[in-house]
Formats: structure tokens, C-alpha cells, sequence
């Protein structure tokens, strides 16, 4: 999945810099690689790829990341594991393997 391109420039997420402590937590729980740590700062160095899990924001301590979650394709994983109704053609449209 690194360097998957999710939608482009439909993302919600948001960084707000000046409330970053850099303690990299974001780096470590973003399964898309969007986050590098720079000088006690987190930047979004690929934001295409966020598929808005929403991870980075419940792992941030100090409240510096806004996503929208559970509208992305990760949201769409999810339902088909619990309910088993996301079509196939969803899946094969994002590039993902079915
Ligand atoms: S988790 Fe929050 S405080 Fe930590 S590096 Fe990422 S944005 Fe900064
Ligand atoms: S919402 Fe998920 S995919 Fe997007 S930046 Fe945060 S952890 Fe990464």
C-alpha cells in the first residue's frame, strides 16, 4: 500500500503545524506513510495517499490533525468485513485486489 494514491485532492485532512510537539506518533500509525517528522515538526508530505482512517488524529495527543473519518475506502473495508456487501467493482476501482 506505500505510495497508493487514494483519491486526489479530495482529502479532509488538515495539519495544524503550529500545535505539533513532533513527537512522531503520526508517522508511526499512518499505514499510507503521509506524515514525516522534520525538525520537531510533523509535515504531510503525501496527501493523496491519506485515506482518511482517521488514525493519525486519535493517536495525536496534543489535537494538531483533523481528518473526517469513516468515509474513505478504509470505511469501506470495514463494512465488508462486518456486513459483506461492498460490491467487488469498488474494490477493483480503487486498485485494490479483489
Ligand atoms: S502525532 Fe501530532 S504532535 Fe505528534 S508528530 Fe504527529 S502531528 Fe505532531
Ligand atoms: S487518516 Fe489514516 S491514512 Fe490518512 S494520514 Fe491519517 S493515518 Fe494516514
Amino acid at each position: 500500500m506505500f505510495g497508493s494514491t487514494y483519491l486526489r485532492e479530495v482529502t479532509t485532512l488538515k495539519l495544524s503545524a503550529g500545535k505539533c510537539t513532533g513527537c512522531g506518533m503520526c508517522t508511526t500509525v499512518c499505514p499510507h506513510h503521509v506524515f514525516v517528522v522534520e525538525e520537531k515538526k510533523a509535515r504531510i508530505i503525501d496527501l493523496d495517499a491519506c485515506m482518511e482512517c482517521g488514525a493519525c488524529a486519535k493517536n495525536c495527543a496534543v489535537g494538531a490533525i483533523f481528518v473526517r473519518s469513516g468515509v474513505g475506502c478504509a470505511s469501506m473495508f470495514i463494512r465488508k468485513q462486518k456486513h459483506g456487501r461492498v460490491s467487488a467493482f469498488f474494490f477493483r476501482m480503487w486498485g485494490y485486489p479483489v
